[in-house]
């Protein structure tokens, strides 16, 4: 039996609520500090591949998470101007025999709703929400962290929670990681690239956008990205464009509303089926992607940092969520091995961990510059993916999906 300590994690996204999980089953007391007062409904798609379904499988969730999600048949890469199939994988029972779980595509506030139902039901874990953690300091044997809470109505809400380890799960913009002092140069690294996007009802999206695949259109400086979510009630779309963001005027990147006009022009040479389909939407929003140069740590101490906060990956390979997962898992597995030893629980998971995601920085950040190919690249791309056949195909795909903690 592994020593049982008390996790405290800050942020209740993809990537803490996991956590939370994961290390209740191994024993360990959890609290979840997270900043917004409500767990929204937020987000849009996710894509989880095998690596990520297969650690849900693990904590007999899998289930309840397949009642909110689809899984595509295929994947489909058209040519943006003509509509061409370049690549058609077929995933089918092979694909999950192959992989070992199921590739699926959810809402993210189904998967968010799933596991805070779980962790609801366990009684060793936690979460506080509207704390917002600004600190911590090391204690003798353990670790303090100061956070401000929303609901004390006296004092400057400023409160303390003891543990043993504090794990920063407070995405891409993490205090956590701020307070690490990794170093003058360790910020997010913008792209050059925005995200657009919307979440089409089915009964506005034209009928060819509703079959149970993953679409994936590719052009010069942009690609498009299509499938139905929902029970097929809905269409997640994401348009990916080269683009220069401007800074607010308070020197901050973020989400923002999109207007239409401007991504219907962007789409405007595209074949009628891509173009019809940006034409539906009326809503959009808006993302800058952010990745950031892998450091050689993400720790000092007690303090370890998951997900988004430790390494955002380009979407390009659908894997930021999946890496949060599998870290929440071998972050567990590594406390498990060395029997709850803090310090080098944290050097082992780092030691797996930081190769990992960077191997899938660079990879994502390949795949980004191939799909948006032009000229002669693009035709050669094109005919070096359509002479794939799907043992090929599924080969490549192997190292990312066939990865287990
Ligand atoms: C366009 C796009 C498409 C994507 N598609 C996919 C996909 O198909 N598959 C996939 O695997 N990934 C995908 N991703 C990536 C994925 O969305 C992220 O990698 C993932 O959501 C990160 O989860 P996280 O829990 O680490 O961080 P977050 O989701 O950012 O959660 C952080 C949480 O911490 C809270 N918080 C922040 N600061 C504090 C604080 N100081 N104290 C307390 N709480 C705090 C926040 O409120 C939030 O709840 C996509 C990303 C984009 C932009």
């Amino acid at each position: 039996m592994t020593k049982s300590l008390h996790a405290i994690i800050a942020g209740a996204g993809i990537a803490g609520l996991t956590a939370g999980l994961m290390l209740a089953r191994s024993g360990h007391r959890v609290t979840i500090l997270e900043r917004t007062s409500v767990l929204e409904e937020a987000g849009a798609g996710l894509q989880l591949s095998p690596n990520a379904t297969a650690i849900y499988a693990s904590l007999g969730i899998l289930d309840r998470i397949q009642r909110f999600a689809l899984a595509p048949e295929a994947l489909r890469v058209r040519r943006a101007r003509d509509g061409v199939e370049i690549m058609n994988l077929q995933y089918g029972p092979l694909a999950e025999m192959r992989w070992g779980a199921p590739h699926l595509a959810i809402h993210r506030a189904d998967l968010q709703r799933v596991l805070v139902e779980t962790i609801a039901a366990n009684p060793a874990i936690t979460i506080v929400t509207g704390t917002e953690v600004l600190g911590f300091a090391a204690a003798s044997n353990g670790i303090q962290v100061g956070a401000r809470s929303q609901s004390q109505t006296s004092g400057d809400g400023n409160v303390r929670f003891d543990g043993d380890i504090l794990i920063g799960a407070d995405g891409l913009k993490s205090s956590v990681r701020d307070r690490l002092g990794l170093g003058e140069a360790d910020q997010p690294v913008y792209s050059n690239r925005t995200a657009w996007r919307a979440l089409l009802p089915a009964s506005l999206a034209p009928r060819e956008a509703l079959t149970l695949e993953t679409n994936l259109w590719l052009g010069p400086k942009a690609h498009l990205v299509h499938y139905p979510l929902r029970g097929g009630d809905l269409v997640n779309i994401v348009a990916i464009v080269e683009d220069h963001w401007h800074r607010d005027t308070d020197g901050e990147f973020w989400l923002r509303d999109g207007n239409p006009r401007e991504i219907k022009a962007r789409y405007a040479s595209w074949h009628p089926q891509a173009r019809n389909l940006i034409n539906a939407v009326q809503e959009w929003k808006s993302w800058p992607l952010f990745d950031r140069v892998p450091t050689t740590r993400w720790s000092v101490d007690r303090v370890i940092l998951i997900g988004d906060a430790a390494h955002p990956v380009m979407p390009f390979l659908a894997q930021g969520a999946c890496l949060a997962i599998e870290d929440a898992a071998a972050l567990t597995a590594a406390l498990t091995a060395t029997n709850g030893q803090i310090n080098t629980a944290i050097s082992l998971f780092e030691k797996k961990r930081l190769v990992r995601a960077a191997e899938l920085r660079i990879a994502s950040r390949r795949q980004g510059a191939i799909y948006h190919m032009s000229g002669p690249f693009a035709m050669a791309r094109d005919f070096v993916m359509g002479k794939l056949d799907r043992d090929r195909l599924m080969a490549r795909l192997d190292w990312i999906y066939k990865y287990r903690v």
